[in-house]
């Protein structure tokens, strides 16, 4: 049975979009031209003047954004295998999957459990003469930057990669006021289009977004077979192409980034005020995830809260219809494919992992849903 408050329906939220898109996907049926073409060069177009950076590749998914860019690396001799990446080890196993699909070794750093983010302040201390990388996550669309990494990261010759893959249109303010979009911050970012991420296409679907020609290069040569021109390949490649359906889906959703994730702010904002003055919030049974001072850093993926016992407030959540998911309960360290792999303690993860739950922040919510699912949270939460 639905929830009465449903966590996610994707139908919902592409509703809008559905007349244009027909009209889109169409004309891409109707073109005869089903590998690269019109949409794909426009989506790539739109991706770069939306983020001001000098190249966007669309490619066939998130993982694979990842992948191209970490072996494009290798293949330029910036990176060798046995190289180490920092990366969050509270992350989506995908970030991990990336760096050691490479035959790159990922190495977990603890976040900061006020932000769920990778804690840029032990980063110094995970540095190594191997490491030649910083994949730092924007996780549940909160920006990951900051001027120390910026720091670190130039002193140490490391290229810094981001996962963009749930922070679309958040942006960083430096301190001289100067703004820029996730995804324009480090050296490359890799992007996914998953269907549920802020915007989603209607299958797979990734970008890498990039400044530095080399790299921009290698990747697309990469994700085509590892061919610079026609049957002419310089790299055992891949095959990891945006596909033009997506492509057409992308160019009719991009425009609406600003919107979307305004929509979600929202809805954060509506929970957040309502739960802030709770009991349980303020013992720290419950803890509420922080807007950022600069409201533009945080593009609200997943609202994320952390509950002593998960279990106790998930039986509460059903027993009045209200949806809900966890991001995520297993770490990649705990996961059987890394069994060996990761032998330091990671209790800040573990704990996280343990007390996550998020709660309904898409347009499946409409903003009178999101107060009444406010009312009854912020009752429940009052009782001592
Ligand atoms: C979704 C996601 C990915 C992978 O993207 P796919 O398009 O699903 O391959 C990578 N990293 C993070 C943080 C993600 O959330």
């Amino acid at each position: 049975m639905q929830p009465r408050y449903p966590f996610l329906r994707l139908e919902d939220v592409n509703a809008p979009f559905i007349p244009e898109i027909n009209r889109r996907v169409a004309d891409v049926i109707a073109s005869g031209r089903y590998i690269g073409g019109e949409e794909v060069a426009k989506f790539e177009e739109n991706l770069c003047r939306m983020h001001g950076c000098s190249f966007a590749i669309g490619v066939s998914n998130g993982l694979d954004a990842l992948r191209l860019i970490l072996r494009a690396y290798i293949e330029m001799g910036t990176m060798a295998p046995g190289d180490e990446i920092i990366v969050p080890a509270n992350t989506y196993i995908a970030s991990v999957l990336a760096i050691s699909d490479s035959g790159l070794k990922p190495v977990l750093v603890e976040p900061d459990p006020s932000t769920s983010n990778l804690d840029i302040s032990r980063i110094a201390g995970a540095i190594t003469p191997r490491t030649r990388g910083i994949m730092p996550v924007h996780l549940y669309g909160r920006v990951c930057w900051s001027e120390m990494l910026e720091d670190i990261a130039r002193r140490h010759n490391l290229k810094v990669i981001e996962d963009n893959a749930q922070a679309i249109g958040a942006s960083f303010t430096d301190p001289s006021g100067h703004r820029r979009l996730t995804g324009n911050l480090g050296d490359a970012a890799a992007f996914s289009f998953y269907p549920t991420k802020n915007i989603g296409a209607m299958g797979d679907a990734g970008a890498v977004t990039t400044s530095d020609p080399e790299l921009a290069a290698t990747v697309r040569a990469l994700a085509n077979y590892g061919a610079d021109r026609r049957y002419h390949n310089i790299y055992k490649g891949l095959n990891c192409r945006l596909d033009p359906v997506q492509a057409a889906v992308l160019n009719v959703k991009l425009p609406f980034t600003d919107r979307e994730n305004g929509y979600r702010r929202e809805i954060a904002r509506i929970y957040n005020e309502a739960l802030s003055g709770c009991s349980a919030v303020k013992s720290g049974r419950v803890i509420l995830p922080s807007f950022p001072a600069n409201e533009g850093n945080m593009v609200w993926h997943q609202y994320v809260l952390h509950v002593a016992d998960r279990e106790a407030f998930i039986r509460m959540l059903d027993s009045h219809g209200i949806g809900w998911d966890i991001h995520y309960a297993t770490p990649p360290h705990r996961q059987p494919c890394y069994a060996g792999c990761f032998t330091s303690p990671l209790p800040i993860t573990d704990m996280l992992a343990e007390r996550c739950v998020s709660l309904p922040v898409t347009r499946t919510t409409p903003l009178s849903d999101a107060a009444e699912i406010a009312e009854i949270l912020s009752k429940e939460l009052s009782r001592s």
